[in-house]
């Protein structure tokens, strides 16, 4: 069994007078570690976060640059993500992949500057509506999970996350036999890849419009392990019943 995990994504909003939310989480959690409970700010906030961070509650990027240090103008590295405090850094997003152009073999390169610098990866992956459609949803998943995971995965330094884009900040969530039909193949890839004993224990949050309302539904479902959060994330009030129902 995977451990469980409920991880917020705030993107770009924040500033210094959301930590407030973040010192209400903290203190909201429980002390254990179970669920894991992390928020992602904007760079901008992580240092603060990390520091202010108590009791379970951890801290996480949202992007890290494949090299360590150099002249990369604008962008953040793993290790100055881990020096900063961060425990995780989300990676490929499709936010990231459409803005940014970033393809598979770019998460790869990210993924494993990650995991050289200690951070765990919340490796995302997920379908445009289209691709939906053209009953393409497997292969799309499939492929970006089998070119953007790099070799050496451990259930220590990788978490999958599932997010249809279609169902990101729109209010339309994938219904449960959805998501376990893509849970579930993403659990078989990854024990056929990586062994069962690593596969099983491979967290896999699902991620698109998850909210106190929806989310026990969700985590009852095959192979939900827990949720990447992002609007829902913003508020204490709206994150903790998300975190409450994961258990
Ligand atoms: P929403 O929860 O706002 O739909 O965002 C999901 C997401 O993209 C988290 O990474």
């Amino acid at each position: 069994m995977a451990p469980k995990l409920a991880a917020g994504n705030w993107k770009m909003n924040g500033t210094k007078a959301a930590l407030a939310e973040l010192d209400t989480i903290a203190a909201g959690i429980g002390a254990d570690g179970a669920p894991e409970v992390a928020i992602c700010p904007p760079f901008t906030l992580v240092a603060a976060a990390a520091e202010r961070a108590k009791g379970g509650l951890k801290v996480g990027g949202q992007d890290c640059h494949a090299e360590a240090k150099g002249a990369h103008t604008g962008d953040v590295s793993a290790p100055m993500l881990k020096d900063a405090g961060a425990a995780f850094v989300i990676l490929g997003h499709s936010e990231r992949r459409q803005d940014h152009g970033e393809t598979d073999a770019v998460v790869a390169a990210k993924t494993r500057a990650a995991w050289d610098a200690g951070l765990r990866v919340i490796l995302c992956c997920g379908e445009t509506l289209e691709e939906r459609e053209a009953e393409r949803t497997l292969d799309v998943v499939g492929g970006q999970l089998a070119d953007s995971i790099p070799d050496g995965a451990d259930a220590g330094s990788l978490v999958v996350a599932y997010e249809p884009i279609w169902a990101i900040g729109t209010g339309k969530v994938a219904e449960p036999p959805q998501i376990a039909e893509v849970h579930d193949a993403i659990r078989s890839a990854l024990c056929e890849r990586f062994g069962d004993d690593i596969g099983t224990a491979i967290p896999l949050l699902y991620g698109g419009s998850v909210k106190a309302a929806n989310a026990a539904e969700i985590f009852a479902t095959s192979n939900v392990d827990g949720a990447l959060v992002g609007g829902a994330s913003l508020q204490a009030d709206d994150f903790l019943p998300i975190v409450e129902a994961l258990g």
